[in-house]
This record gives structure tokens, C-alpha cells and sequence, in this order.
């Protein structure tokens, strides 16, 4: 108990903040010029019992437009791209739903990857919300390009039959995969394709490395690690939590209130374009 709770501390201690190192990060890019990517819920937004609820605080709104007047910058998250970008309402943003299946951004930036498994991911819907109308609690999301089954609000006793309903569905079709992340799973297109694959498509597409620009991703969730891990060697990743996690991110942020503060800290040390 002792051990694990020291290394619970540990865990956070050796991660640093990046609101405390933030000279130490602009340092790193060498002379280079902040590309910015953030996730949406639990990065900008607090996680709250029902996504739906989940907006995006006008003074997060303010900062980000500052932020889009300095440096390039990208939201990417699990959420549809029309959901997504109806949160967020800045404009000049690259908006990257579907956790990166579905990319938009100025200039006619256009992505699209998984329409071929619309008809597999209407069948898993129907099937999934078949078992989960039998589990109090759980709630399934029809988005886009995923089928999704959030359990925050189920009782800790029945979480594993969400997670057996999920795995019986995704076994039916082998087009679809699963991914976990914050209490719920998803049923998405089984292309080797993620929100790491989608930042650096980015960073090629719209030239940023060759216009000497520095990628920081911040985010929250499992579905960012991949994001983190593609960024290892040319940028930062930061984590948002509140707990000790294993991660690929060289830095953390408590939650999106300190994410506010690291984007205006950055804000204030970069000049506008
Ligand atoms: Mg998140």
C-alpha cells in the first residue's frame, strides 16, 4: 500500500509541469515556432457525466483565438468533426474529428478516411444498443465513424459486461476494432490510422516542420498516447491529469485550467505572426 502510493508520487514527480518548465519546452524548439495540437474533452473542456454537456468556456474560446493569431493550431478529438467544430467555434483552427478520421481545415484541408464502414458501424449500433439497453447506466453514442459505449455512469459491478457486449459486437465484424478510453469504449473503421498518424499527416501536409514549426500536442486520454508517442522525437506531448499514469508525454498539466494558463503563458512569449 505504502509502495504503491510512493510511487503513485513518484509517478508524478517525475513528470514536470509544463506550466512550471515552460521556458525549459520553448528552449527545446530551438529558435522554432509552436504548432499547437489539443484534444477537446478533458484537455479545453472539464469531463463532465454527459458528453453532451461538455462546452467550451468563453475564456478558453478568447485564449485560443490569441493563441490561432500567434501559431498555428489544431484540435483533435474522439468527437465528430461537426461536433467538434460547433464546440470550439474559432475560426482558422484545423478541426480533426472521429479521433482523425475526419480532418477540415482552411484552404479546402480535407480528409476523410472509413466511409467504406458506415454499413458495418450501423450494424454493430444496432447490435450494441440491443445489450446495452439490458445494463443500467450505460449509454451508447452513434457518431460518425465510430459506435461508442460510455459507462461513467454504470455501476462498478456491471462495467465488465459493457466491455463483454463491446468485444461480442466487434467479434461479429472484423472490420471494426475496439479502443478504450476515459469509461468507454469504441467500435471504430480497423484502419491503421490514430490521432499520432493524423498530427504528423499535419505537420507534412501543411508543411509546418518545413516552415520550422515546434508540435506540441496536449491531451488527456489513452487515445493521445499515440499522439504523444509519434512526437517523442520532434516535439512535446503533455499530459492532463489528475492522477499518476504511464505515458509517452515529457510533461503534465493538472487539468484544462492549467491548460489556460500554459496556452496564455505561450501566448505572451510568442510574438503575433
Ligand atoms: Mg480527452
Amino acid at each position: 500500500m505504502v509502495a504503491s502510493r510512493l510511487k503513485d508520487v513518484l509517478g508524478f514527480a517525475m513528470l514536470p509541469s509544463a506550466l512550471n518548465l515552460i521556458d525549459e519546452i520553448i528552449a527545446g524548439a530551438g529558435g522554432k515556432r509552436p504548432a499547437v495540437f489539443l484534444d477537446y474533452d478533458g484537455t479545453l473542456t472539464p469531463i463532465v457525466s454527459h458528453p453532451e454537456d461538455a462546452w467550451l468556456p468563453d475564456s478558453m474560446r478568447q485564449t485560443l483565438r490569441s493563441l490561432a493569431a500567434r501559431v498555428p493550431v489544431a484540435i483533435l478529438s474522439g468527437r465528430d468533426l461537426d461536433d467538434v467544430r460547433g464546440r470550439v467555434l474559432v475560426d482558422g483552427l484545423v478541426y480533426a474529428g472521429s479521433h482523425g478520421f475526419d480532418i477540415a481545415g482552411a484552404g479546402g484541408l480535407r480528409r476523410e478516411l472509413g466511409a467504406a464502414y458506415l454499413p458495418a458501424l450501423d450494424t454493430a449500433e444496432t447490435e450494441l444498443r440491443e445489450a446495452l439497453d439490458e445494463i443500467p447506466g450505460a449509454q451508447l453514442e452513434r457518431k460518425h465513424f465510430s459506435v461508442a459505449a460510455h459507462y461513467r455512469n454504470v455501476n462498478e459491478d456491471d462495467t465488465s459486461k459493457v466491455a463483454r457486449a463491446v468485444d461480442e459486437v466487434a467479434a461479429k465484424h472484423r472490420e471494426l476494432r475496439r479502443i478504450s478510453g476515459k469509461k468507454v469504449y469504441e467500435l471504430l473503421p480497423d484502419i491503421d490510422w490514430n490521432k499520432g498518424k493524423a498530427v504528423l499527416w499535419l505537420l507534412e501536409t501543411l508543411e509546418l516542420e518545413r516552415g520550422n514549426a515546434f508540435p506540441i500536442f496536449i491531451g488527456d486520454d489513452r487515445t493521445d498516447e499515440d499522439a504523444f508517442s509519434a512526437l517523442a522525437k520532434r516535439g512535446v506531448g503533455i499530459l492532463v491529469s489528475d492522477q499518476p499514469d504511464v505515458t509517452a508525454a515529457s510533461y503534465w498539466l493538472k487539468d484544462p485550467e492549467e491548460v489556460e494558463c500554459f496556452l496564455r503563458e505561450l501566448i505572451a512569449r510568442v510574438p503575433r505572426r
